[in-house]
């Protein structure tokens, strides 16, 4: 299966998503416009003149015959990860655990051996990996950003190189096919889906599966997340659309589960057509996704988030009406979809925190001029609320600040905008 979308890779622009990228079907239905964003990674000292500068826009389409929901435009990786883009390493707490239990997992259901090699792509610093290699396994990191020396340096292999049929020959050269072949939080984000899924079937032993980790569309309808539309996100996969991507490669969905990374997550596991047993959590997934996931809880999914941006209005409005400042807390890229989406400037937003070595410090929020200023200004200046942009997590953020010392109450922007009062 091909797609004869053009590439955006190399163009220097944007490609408009005119067919699928999946199964070529041209009749892709509109189902949300969040409006035209900045590139996330382009963030202006504070101080700079602000100058002309592209912006995108942000429309999902869902395809009917294959059921993949996607981006309609494609930007060009050179202008979303700039040579000046940092690697991100280190990892949270919710990711560390999560690639244990992926580790524990696959161990038990694929019934590894000690000399099964596992290869993950876009394996970042090696974490994921470090769990195989300490069971004693065979591992390979496959990893474009320097984050990959970092994980050479920790003495998890790594190729410091895109994930393509070239880096797939180098390891059949030099370890031969792979028992298992990881991609978490990637899957979902490189163009040329169809290269990519085949270099992955020409990795795998006979019997080999491949593991996949994304953003899950599902929980992206059901709590209002609309705020992880941007342009690195060319697709939002539920499991439907995979089981029709991989089956076009041969693969079959062998075991797939909900996973709590990035807000809401999805794991899969493919085999080569009937190599591996398929667990019924497959096809109890696939009918919560058909019991969720219909006409009518898309359009209250549109409802819900226009309701979002207009109540987190009124009750800024409130707040600003009395005089009191809103720190926002974290400017993950998901920050700069639901700034630009709402309307937030710095006269609502006063300025937004990154901890310590962030390299988001001293320059202004993509699209506005919000300062991101150190974390310490928030007990420094103990300002009336924290405005939790990185809201999936607030349950864990909001225990910890308090604890810090800070005083202040919290503004919590979705699914449902709400303000909590100080709690001491
Ligand atoms: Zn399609």
């Amino acid at each position: 299966m091909k797609s004869t979308l053009a590439r955006a890779a190399g163009t220097g622009g944007s490609v408009v998503v005119d067919r699928c990228q999946v199964c070529d079907g041209r009749d892709l239905e509109p189902i949300i416009f969040v409006g035209y964003l900045p590139p996330v990674n382009e963030m202006p000292a504070i101080g700079t003149r602000p100058a002309e500068q592209p912006a995108y826009p942000a429309q999902v389409l869902r395809c009917p015959r294959c059921e993949l929901v996607q981006l309609g435009l494609i930007v060009d990786p050179a202008i979303l990860f700039p040579p000046s883009y940092p690697y991100l390493s280190g990892t949270t707490r919710i990711l560390r655990e999560n690639f244990a239990e992926l580790y524990r997992e696959s161990a038990r259901l694929l019934g590894l051996r000690r000399e099964d090699l596992v290869v993950d792509i876009g394996s970042n610093d090696g974490t994921l990996l470090s769990n195989f290699k300490q069971a004693g396994h065979r591992v390979r990191g496959i990893e474009p950003t320097r984050a990959g020396d970092l994980a050479n340096e920790r003495g998890i292999p790594t190729d410091i190189a895109f994930f393509d049929r070239t880096a797939v020959d180098r390891v059949l050269a030099t370890e031969g096919p792979a028992t298992v072949v990881t991609a978490t939080n990637v899957f979902a984000h490189i163009e040329g889906i169809h290269d990519i899924t085949d270099a992955v079937v020409a990795l795998l032993t006979e019997d080999g599966v491949f593991i996949s980790e994304s953003h899950y569309w599902l929980a992206l309808v059901e709590t209002l997340q609309y705020d992880t539309i941007y342009h690195e996100h060319l697709r939002h996969y539920t499991l439907a659309s995979l089981t029709y991507l991989l089956a076009a490669h041969g693969l079959e969905v062998i075991h797939a589960k909900r996973i709590p990374t990035h807000g809401g997550s999805i794991r899969v596991y493919a085999a080569r057509k009937g190599a591996r047993p398929v667990q019924p959590t497959v096809a109890g997934l696939l009918a919560e996704e058909r019991a969720a996931l219909t006409d009518e809880a898309l359009a209250r999914f549109r409802r819900g988030v226009v309701a979002s941006k207009l109540g987190l209005y009124a009750l800024l409005k409130d707040v600003k009406a009395r005089g009191e400042r809103v720190y926002g807390i974290g400017a993950p890229s998901r920050a700069s979809t639901l700034i630009n989406y709402v309307g937030l400037d710095e006269g609502i937003l006063d300025c937004v925190l990154e901890i310590e070595g962030s390299h988001k410090i001293g320059k202004y929020v993509p699209g506005t001029l919000i300062p991101v200023l150190h974390e310490r200004k928030l007990l420094a200046d103990q300002p009336e609320h924290a405005l939790l942009l990185s809201w999936h997590i607030a349950d864990e953020l909001m225990p910890k600040l308090t604890a810090n010392g800070f005083r202040g109450g919290y503004i919590v922007p979705l699914p449902q905008p709400r303000i909590l009062p100080p709690t001491r």
